[in-house]
């Protein structure tokens, strides 16, 4: 998956450097390689469970005729944004949403409005809607059922409720 080149980090002597260097990156290692002339040690990063698509790797090669002249190399980097991004939108269209809903458009009119802020952001239908449902409630906590939230962004979308609490921005 990755095609990064490996980068020299630092030589030391002890296999117990290794383990300091790999803690301070935060990579654990997963896997022993015991190769012609020398052994591999292979980490990645302690979060690859959560964060599986690429990632910081690190690599200690202890050479079998010299063992205290271990090779610490490592590539990519620690990318901990992928799972983020791809159970949220990004943070420039959330504040839109958010203050879409603050002014009280409703969700088709905050989805165009979106697709005109942001318009080579792909935003996914199902992610702007949980989004805007979840807006809704932060602005009228008393609101949880998507019938009322309906209800609540219609009757606000031009502020057209009389007595209504709601202080757009
Ligand atoms: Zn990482």
């Amino acid at each position: 998956m990755s095609v990064s080149n490996w980068i020299l980090l630092s030589l030391v002597n002890l296999l117990d450097d290794v383990k300091a260097v790999a803690k301070s990156h935060g990579v654990c290692q997963y896997r022993t390689n015991n190769l012609k002339d020398h052994t591999k040690y292979s980490f990645k990063c302690s979060q690859y469970r959560k964060y599986p698509l690429y990632g910081y790797e690190l690599k200690a090669s202890v050479p079998d005729d010299d063992p205290n002249s271990i090779t610490v190399m490592f590539r990519d980097v620690h990318n901990h944004d992928d799972r983020s991004q791809s159970s949220r939108l990004p943070s420039p269209v959330r504040q839109s949403v958010s203050k879409y809903v603050g002014i009280g458009l409703t969700e088709a009119q905050i989805r165009a409005a979106v697709s005109v802020d942001h318009p080579s952001t792909p935003v996914s239908s199902t992610k702007l809607t949980s989004l805007v449902q979840t807006e809704c409630r932060q602005n009228r906590p008393g609101i949880f059922s998507v019938y009322d939230f309906h209800k609540w962004c219609n009757d606000h979308q031009d502020g057209a409720v009389p007595h209504s609490t709601i202080v757009p921005f």
